[in-house]
């Protein structure tokens, strides 16, 4: 008897068959859903041979049986007793795409950012991986078993003799077009022998090979000072020491980490291991990656816009062990390297390193799970570590490394902080005060180079009526739109809903409507009637859209053709130019009144980072903040470079509130296009989640439901909820127990986000 799907059931079976059974192999596979459980399948006995773990796979799945794409992560014996399993299908790849540490890996992450193991695999392989881009079936011919015997007996033209010698000289099989080359005919001849069934065709995958980013040109190594030679020092005994350990590298803006990096990267690669280094955003880094260029031999830069055969290739390359070292953005934690040595985050303070989209994972915690499973430190560094990092070095939970002083004794810059709150010029609309003015002129007179730092990108951030007080909203979303001078368009910088700029307030309909506040391409303005000699630059998002104009940008700056860099965040991160002698940070309120917990922690964070672009050389310089909150703490102690005054102040404010890192926070967003629907279900499950709360550990927190700081995005109504507790395991276990209890309403979505680092 059989069942269904032809599989034997074994109480059917004769007891000696009974026994083999139990030798069943079946496979664990799980699929792109919100689902930790992996499926069961049996394995038909033709496929047997061909599936291994690590492999997609087709299979039946749910009431229809659709077939589905799924990943096999385990091959088991099957449990004894009754079973009735669906067969896998088909097996999709001829080699695993994941390997054990791998398929580990993406399981924790799952476990830990409460999401599907399926969701993880599927995010975490490139598609072109998946897709095999840029190899192909290539129709390949060569002789057939059969071909010297019909050769003895017939006389072939002159041509098709050709064609078989042609084969016979060659080692393996030759692409159609390729041996028509070489025995220079036409595909007429080659058709004949196949139909004489002198040769054969068949196909096979060939490669379509990319290149290595050619090297820079190589460059000497520094003498490394005794600062960072005692860092190397402890960074290689705990390479040497064959575990896991993470060092935080708390190393001033210009102490040389770069170069101590490198130093470590070296120790590696002479083991015959590999390194990643991953970096906030690749297109902000072009020094970075020339430096590590210059200095191996074999570096992979994992780009996004790379083409799907291009990152293909290159992920074959770095699993077969033939590079050195991989250069990328978050997701570079899942390059496939055979034998890790070692990941460095650099500014491992950067929010880009969490993912904003389900798998919602940190690359900072991954790359601390991976190097644990693989036994091989963790290198953190930055001149303004998270909370979360330093509280962990604190706690000698991690190693801390310190780098004080910048390269060749160079001090760091002064800061003045300046409050703009009288200021005559800023009083009358300019963005830029008195001190600044001064401030900038000196310094062009000076022949030195002038960074300018502005939060907020667009013309004028803000359109908003003066009559009523209102800003003109998105109507989609809850944001102010923003004034985009050279579009003549107001904005949405959520999600790009524009319009052409009202003359009229759609409040109170009355004509006195303003763009206010300083945007880049204002400030732009502004600087180019100030000092109209001056050769002025500006970068943000709008104007560097196209890959590679960053480097171009700074590739200006460096050379002095450009005498005013102006822009956002961007130019806070990492440039190394020694001509700058001034920096002004335009508006710092406009970070502190964020609504986020770490609205404080991102200040301190963003004029430390931006001082820390000047005093690079003998020139020395120095920056000039502007702000109408002059004695907020993480302003007054980002303009003494007191990374440790602010870190002690914000950690006793937050374990006083009881946030993190003190506590962990998982997010749940909801959204749906009926707001009472969406509004409803968060309440529902939040007066769940205090109920399950209260009977299992009362020490877990719910804060909400509440509509989400955005509340409109994208036509969504948006609400969401907190939870809170000591350790994420313990908010895990109350959230799981209402989770296992859920069904959402058609019409609402629901997302998790464990450890949120934004929480509009
Ligand atoms: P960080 O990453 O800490 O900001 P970098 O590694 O970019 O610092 O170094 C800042 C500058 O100092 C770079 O121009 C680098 O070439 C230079 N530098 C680093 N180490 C040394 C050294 N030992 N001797 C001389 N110059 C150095
Ligand atoms: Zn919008
Ligand atoms: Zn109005």
């Amino acid at each position: 008897m059989t069942d269904s799907q032809g599989l034997f059931e074994f109480a059917d079976l004769p007891e000696w068959e009974q026994a083999a059974a139990e030798d069943i192999q079946v496979a664990e596979v799980v699929f792109n859903l919100p689902l930790e459980k992996p499926y069961t399948y049996s394995i038909p006995d033709s496929l047997r041979e061909l599936l291994k773990t690590g492999m997609r796979i087709k299979a039946p799945l749910g009431r229809g049986n659709r077939s589905v794409i799924g990943y096999c992560v385990k091959i088991r014996q099957a449990e004894s007793g009754l079973r009735k399993l669906k067969p896998i299908m088909e097996v999709l790849d001829a080699e695993p795409l994941l390997d054990d540490v791998m398929l580990t890996l993406t399981h924790w992450i799952a476990e830990r950012y409460l999401c599907g193991w399926g969701q993880v695999l599927e995010s975490v392989i490139p598609a072109g991986v998946k897709r095999r881009s840029g190899t192909r079936l290539v129709q390949s011919l060569t002789l057939s078993a059969e071909a010297e015997t019909l050769i003895a007996t017939a006389k072939l033209p002159a041509k098709q003799q050709t064609i078989v010698d042609v084969l016979r000289k060659a080692t393996g099989p030759v692409p159609a077009t390729r041996l028509c080359e070489l025995a220079d005919c036409g595909p007429g001849p080659v058709n004949t022998l196949r139909k004489k069934g002198i040769i054969a065709a068949i196909r096979i995958r060939s490669e379509v090979t990319g290149e290595l980013m050619g090297s820079s040109e190589p460059i000497e190594d520094l003498i490394m000072n005794s600062q960072q030679q005692n860092t190397l020092d402890a960074i290689v005994s705990a390479l040497e020491s064959g575990e896991h350990r993470t060092l935080l590298l708390h190393g001033a803006t210009g102490s040389g980490k770069t170069e101590v990096y490198i130093r470590a990267i070296r120790e590696v690669v002479s083991y015959g291991r590999q390194a990643i280094v991953l970096v906030p955003e690749i297109s902000l880094t072009p020094q970075t990656i020339r430096r590590f260029r210059s200095r191996f031999k074999s570096v992979a830069v994992l780009h996004s816009h790379m083409t799907d055969s291009e990152r293909h290739w290159q992920w074959r390359q770095i699993a077969r062990g033939s590079i050195e070292v991989i250069v990328g953005a978050r997701s570079a934690v899942f390059a496939p390297t055979p034998n890790l040595g070692l990941i460095v985050i650099d500014e491992e303070h950067e929010p880009t390193f969490k993912q904003d989209s389900t798998p919602r994972y940190h690359a900072r915690e991954v790359a601390r799970h991976r190097c644990m499973q693989e036994k091989v430190p963790l290198l953190l560094g930055s001149a303004t570590p998270t909370l979360e990092s330093w509280l962990r070095a604190v706690r000698k939970q991690d190693t801390l490394l310190s780098m004080p002083d910048r390269v060749a004794e160079l001090p760091l810059p002064p800061v003045l902080i300046v409050d703009t709150r009288n200021d005559p010029r800023i009083g009358k609309g300019s963005s830029i005060g008195r001190a600044l003015f001064t401030a900038i002129g000196k310094a062009l007179a000076d022949k030195g180079q002038v960074i300018l730092f502005l939060n907020l990108r667009g013309y004028s951030p803000t359109v908003w009526c003066r009559t009523c007080g209102s800003g003109v909203k998105c109507p989609d979303c809850d944001i102010t739109l923003t004034w985009h001078r050279d579009r003549q368009e107001a904005v949405c910088h959520s999600c790009d809903y524009h319009i052409p700029a009202p003359e009229n307030c759609p409040v109170c309909e009355s004509p006195s409507v303003r763009y206010f506040g300083t945007g880049t391409q204002k400030l732009e303005e502004e600087v180019g009637t100030l000092y109209p000699k001056a050769r002025v630059l500006r970068m943000d998002s709008d104007s560097m859209k196209k890959p590679g104009s960053h480097d171009e940008a700074l590739e200006k700056f460096r050379h002095g053709e450009v005498d005013i860099l102006l822009g956002t965040q961007m130019i806070a991160k990492g440039l190394d130019f020694p001509n700058v002698t001034l920096v002004g940070v335009i508006d710092a309120d406009s970070m502190l009144n964020q609504p986020d917990m770490r609205a404080a922690e991102r200040t301190f964070q963003l004029v430390a980072q931006v001082a820390g672009r000047t005093g690079r050389s003998s020139r020395g310089g120095r920056v000039l903040v502007q702000t109408t909150s002059p004695e907020d703490p993480s302003v007054v102690y980002a303009s003494k470079h007191d990374f440790l005054g602010f870190a002690s102040h914000e950690l006793h404010q937050r374990k006083d509130s009881g946030a993190p890192p003190f506590s962990s926070v998982t997010r749940v967003i909801f959204r749906g296009l009926s707001e009472p629907q969406v509004n409803d279900t968060a309440r529902t499950i939040a007066d769940k989640l205090r109920k399950m709360a209260k009977e299992v550990d009362p020490d877990v927190r719910i804060l909400g439901a509440a509509p989400a700081p955005i509340t409109r995005l994208r036509g969504y109504y948006r609400f969401h909820l907190q939870i809170a507790a000591p350790t994420q395991e313990r908010v895990k276990i109350v959230w799981q127990r209402v989770e296992n209890t859920l069904t959402l309403p058609e019409g609402v979505e629901m997302a998790v986000d464990v450890d949120p680092i934004n929480s509009r």
